[in-house]
């Protein structure tokens, strides 16, 4: 009996997410990822340089869009964050919709990019791709120790909620 319980057991799974500069929607976006039951496992508040954008998305370095993107994701503050569920990685990613808001729209009206992205580029919200990903950006974003206003931060928010 014991043996078919733990074949059940799914382990959660970290992923990275990050709200974007510029997006008018944080709190709804934080609200959103707490109603589909992802735990939020680490959070904080950082505005990325030049150098750490370009490392962070260096997988799309020969794109036509690389120094577009990289302006904007160094232009102000980004909300990064640990996400934590069973699947999360996937499930991040459906909860975004695709890239292009347009196509969102279309295809996932209910998905964080269809309601909140601006274009293809100012497109709100990031999850990583998949497994390998999320452990390298999650250790790139949160290698060092927390600073004392993120655990602030998670805090009010856990607090606000109960
Ligand atoms: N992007 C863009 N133009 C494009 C495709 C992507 O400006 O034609 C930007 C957009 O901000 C996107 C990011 O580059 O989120 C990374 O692109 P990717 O193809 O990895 O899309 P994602 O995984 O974010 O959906």
């Amino acid at each position: 009996e014991a043996e078919k319980e733990i074949s059940f057991f799914f382990p959660p799974e970290d992923t990275l997410a990050v709200i974007k500069p510029d997006t008018q929607h944080k709190e709804e976006i934080l609200e959103e990822i707490q109603a589909q039951g992802f735990t939020i496992s680490q959070l904080k508040d950082t505005i990325l340089s030049r150098e750490m954008a370009e490392e962070f998305y260096k997988e799309h370095r020969e794109k036509p869009f690389f120094s577009q993107l990289v302006d904007y994701m160094c232009r102000g503050p980004c909300t990064m964050l640990v996400l934590t569920k069973e699947n999360a990685v996937q499930e991040w990613r459906a909860a975004m919709g695709p890239t292009d808001p347009d196509q969102a729209r279309l295809t996932a009206p209910e998905s964080l990019r269809a309601r909140f992205a601006k274009d293809v580029l100012e497109n709100a919200v990031h999850g990583s791709s998949n497994t390998e990903h999320a452990d390298q950006k999650i250790k790139f974003i949160f290698g060092d120790i927390e600073t004392e206003e993120s655990f602030a931060e998670l805090k009010n928010l856990q607090s606000s909620r109960s």
